[in-house]
């Protein structure tokens, strides 16, 4: 019998299969390409909230973790880079001045930044340290790859209808295992277990642009993140939607998006692509771990919103850790929080 099956294979089931993996325990992950919110992500990992100023919650917990864990796969994942916010007035400058003096240093810098060449920024820029490009498409791409190789990857669309639950373990499809984890992102809204956790989508996009004359070695905000992605390629976004359900790009969304981009760039630059996908998102802005309250083997991993990439890897140890070792598990991420029967 194996210990764990994984439904959902985003950064959510990356980061289980890796504390799966560091635990000894064996797994299956079985995962469609119905939802997309990893394979569009910006790879930001961000620990300041640019707007108000503030730290994300936790930072100094979750970010160390994520740089460790993304430092962990073959590929070469994670590049440092400033992250430079845009002001549009001396008073924003001033605001941000102010805080910058009473927050921690280690991460918002007093330092105004002046516009790089081909960048529009008369009254200059802050400046963000510790945060980065994680290239999270070819980490999810290598680790499928070397899980089916394992035969520890089944890709197909879960059928809920075909889970059997016992008192020890589950059965599906012809395994057996002592827990099921569902990690489906979006794809949650489909499964009958977790039905009332409504659990909302917001729809992002982003234009991956190509801009030769750059050569930026920065992410920089306007209303949107401009990633650089190397090779003379570009993120720019990500747009939010909480009315639209699919993963196809819109024209709605690429308009906004270039509206935003030629008020930063002076150069020219060529739309290359765009891509979509569904952040999955809670009221309370948390994720959701946890065991549902009727089936002793049956978890949820998800709701990791828009800092899925920063958050997953920490918050997947600790499910694993409370699931072999009874370790405590967040108590403000906890499915225990809501009632989901
Ligand atoms: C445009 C955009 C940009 C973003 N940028 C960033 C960023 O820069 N930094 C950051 O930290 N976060 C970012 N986010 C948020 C981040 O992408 C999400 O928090 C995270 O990817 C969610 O991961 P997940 O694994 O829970 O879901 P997903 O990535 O959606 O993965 C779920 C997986 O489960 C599969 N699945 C679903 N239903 C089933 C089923 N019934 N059977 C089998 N498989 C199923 C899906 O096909 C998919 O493979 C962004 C999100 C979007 C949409």
């Amino acid at each position: 019998m194996l210990d764990y099956i994984v439904v959902g294979f985003g950064i959510s089931g990356l980061s289980l299969s890796k504390a799966l993996s560091n635990k000894n325990r064996s797994f299956i992950i079985v995962s469609d390409a119905s939802q997309k919110a990893t394979l569009a992500a910006g790879g930001l990992v961000n620990p300041v909230m640019l707007k108000t100023g503030k730290l994300v919650w936790n930072i100094n917990e979750f970010l160390p973790y994520a740089k460790q864990f993304y430092a962990s796969f073959e590929v070469n994942a994670f590049s440092e880079y400033p992250i430079h916010r845009i002001f549009n007035s001396v008073e924003e400058q001033n605001n941000h001045l102010a805080l910058a003096n009473v927050i921690n240093q280690e991460y918002v810098s007093t330092e105004l930044v002046s516009a790089y060449n081909g960048i529009h920024a008369p009254f200059k820029m802050s400046k963000v340290n510790g945060g980065g490009v994680i290239s999270i498409q070819k980490i999810v791409n290598h680790e499928m790859d070397r899980l089916k190789q394992l035969e520890q990857f089944v890709f197909s669309t879960f059928d809920y209808a075909k889970l059997n639950m016992h008192s020890d373990h589950v059965e599906y499809d012809g395994l057996k295992a002592k827990h099921i984890i569902f990690s489906e992102g979006f794809g949650i809204v489909n499964n009958p277990f977790f039905q009332k956790l409504s659990i909302q989508g917001n729809k992002g996009e982003y234009l991956i642009i190509q801009l030769k004359s750059l050569q930026l070695k920065a992410i920089l905000k306007n209303k949107y993140f401009l990633i650089p992605l190397g090779d003379d390629l570009y993120k720019y976004g990500a747009t939010y939607n909480r009315n639209e359900f699919d993963n196809q790009p819109s024209t709605v969304a690429r308009d906004e998006l270039q509206f935003h981009l030629n008020k930063m760039l002076t150069s020219e630059y060529t739309i290359v692509d765009q891509v979509a996908g569904i952040r999955p998102t809670v009221s309370d802005k948390k994720p959701i771990y946890g065991t549902h309250s009727k089936y002793k083997n049956v978890h949820v991993f998800n709701g990791m919103g828009s800092r899925g990439l920063l958050l997953a890897p920490l918050l997947a140890n600790e499910l694993i850790n409370q699931l072999e070792d009874q370790l405590p598990l967040k108590k403000e991420i906890d499915i225990k929080r809501f009632k989901h029967l």
